[in-house]
């Protein structure tokens, strides 16, 4: 055993631990878990726990099935809302192996993502990353159920009593301090029922696992309120839908900021300036990922402070990439502003990464940033500044996905495979759907 899994078995026993949750994700991005009496820790840690892969979304067939799962000891934490006298519960973040090769699984995205962070640090980079996820407290019904009823009618950065959500954000960020999250701000989002809670960037990984973390804790303490959290990126027409803007910087080996420098303008390195040009270069395929659902293309829309053209800006929120203003140097990096908090955090990343490390291999030119709101340009104007749009469903972003070979092969050939599949039925099904919309405005008209 290594120190940090002895480590791992002494807790269980102090915090009294009777059940372990062993977590992995699925392709799209769905927390799953196995659960295991905590005295199986042990032999977690030697041999990996067995468990059939088949019936998990996008991994394998049935007649290759067994799968393995081995729990990352840096994970373990004890379930804050789950804490009992006669037994505690906690869990860990796991990696799947393949039983017959003994190999990492490539199913599994948490390895997809380590597979990026690799190709970075044979650059001779590190990668920090910082999320935003931004969500819906809605209200139940009577038999429990989610509906689109806000909880509350705040707005940005509203007190209470008009955030009446404050007491259940207090909740969610104690809760988020007991799994060792360091919470930076939290206020009420601009939309009513609408909330963010920022928490410390780290290394990528690290940030991939927290926030599949963050989405559990927040439902979880949600509902204790008897409210619904959703990170849904647009559950509500009209208003501001829910982001998950991403910070990304380089660090080099010796702990500088990659991404800096004093001299710039904009205090962005070329480095920055590449990686930038990587993600505009790639971003139609990108969108497949960091915008994977059918409402995810509801929230791109002009007009809600999401992006939708293809620029980046050092000032206005209409850009895709925006460069906030840093304090110190170390603090100088590049925030996307269109993923959305349903994507698969660990293929988000990965994609991410290696589309910015391509713009840094291929020495790309970054275009110079746009400072006007880009929603009030007409097509001339865009075609002036040469800034394309995002793709306006998930049918272009998967077709965009399909012709861009090293997003595809960000993911590899598992992944590419299984979620290109996965998301063109989904498409399709969304196709033949007939909406509350359309039944709206034909039912009664013809
Ligand atoms: N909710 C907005 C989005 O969809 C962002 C608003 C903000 O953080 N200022 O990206
Ligand atoms: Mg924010
Ligand atoms: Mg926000
Ligand atoms: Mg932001």
């Amino acid at each position: 055993l290594t120190s940090e899994a002895q480590a791992v078995l002494d807790e269980i026993e102090a915090q009294n631990v009777g059940f372990l949750r062993l977590q992995f994700t699925d392709i799209l991005g769905t927390v799953k878990n196995v659960a295991v009496p905590a005295d199986q820790a042990e032999k977690a840690f030697v041999d990996g726990i067995y468990f059939d892969g088949s019936s998990i979304e996008g991994f394998v067939r049935i007649q290759e099935s067994d799968m393995r799962l081995i729990p990352d000891a840096s994970t373990f934490a004890v379930l804050p809302w789950r804490k009992r006298e006669d037994g505690a519960s906690a869990r860990m973040i796991c990696d799947v192996y393949d039983t017959s090769t003994g190999e990492p699984f490539e199913g599994d995205p948490r390895y997809v993502l380590k597979q990026a962070i690799k190709r970075a640090d044979e650059m001779g980079y590190m990668v920090n990353a910082a999320p935003e996820p931004e969500f819906f407290l809605f209200e139940e019904d009577e038999d429990g159920r989610a509906t689109t009823n806000t909880n509350d009618a705040g707005g940005y950065f509203d007190l209470a009593p008009k955030d009446l959500a404050s007491d259940v954000r207090r909740d969610i960020i104690y809760g988020l301090e007991d799994m060792d999250f360091e919470i930076e701000a939290s206020h009420h989002e601009v939309a009513q029922g609408q909330h963010e809670i920022n928490f410390e960037y780290d290394d990528a990984l690290t940030t991939a696992d927290n926030v599949g973390t963050f989405r559990t804790v927040v439902r979880a303490i949600a509902a204790q309120h008897d409210l619904h959290a959703t990170f849904m990126p647009k559950p509500i027409p009209k208003i501001n839908g829910s982001g998950m803007h991403t910070h990304i910087s380089l660090f080099t080996e010796g702990g500088e900021n990659a991404f800096h420098d004093d001299d710039d303008e904009f205090n962005l390195s070329e480095t920055a300036k590449q990686f930038t040009a990587g993600i505009l270069e790639h971003a139609e395929a990108l969108a497949a990922v960091t915008n994977p659902t059918v409402n995810s293309y509801k929230r791109l829309v002009p007009g809600y402070e999401a992006p939708v053209y293809v620029a980046w800006s050092d000032r206005n929120r209409s850009a895709l990439i925006r460069k906030p203003a840093a304090r110190v140097p170390a603090a100088s990096r590049i925030e996307a502003r269109f993923p959305d908090p349903s994507c698969n955090p660990y293929l988000a990343l990965a994609v991410l990464i290696h589309a910015g490390l391509d713009g840094i291999e291929r020495g790309l030119e970054c275009p110079e940033p746009v400072r006007e709101n880009i929603y009030e340009f007409d097509e001339a104007k865009r075609e002036e500044y040469g800034i394309t749009t995002l793709p306006s469903n998930l049918g272009e972003a998967i077709d965009a996905l399909e012709e861009d070979d090293l997003v595809k092969g960000a993911l590899g050939d598992h992944v590419a495979e299984k979620f290109i599949q996965a998301k063109s039925q989904e498409f399709s099904e969304y196709l033949v759907d007939v909406s509350e919309w359309e039944l709206d405005r034909y039912l009664e008209t013809f």
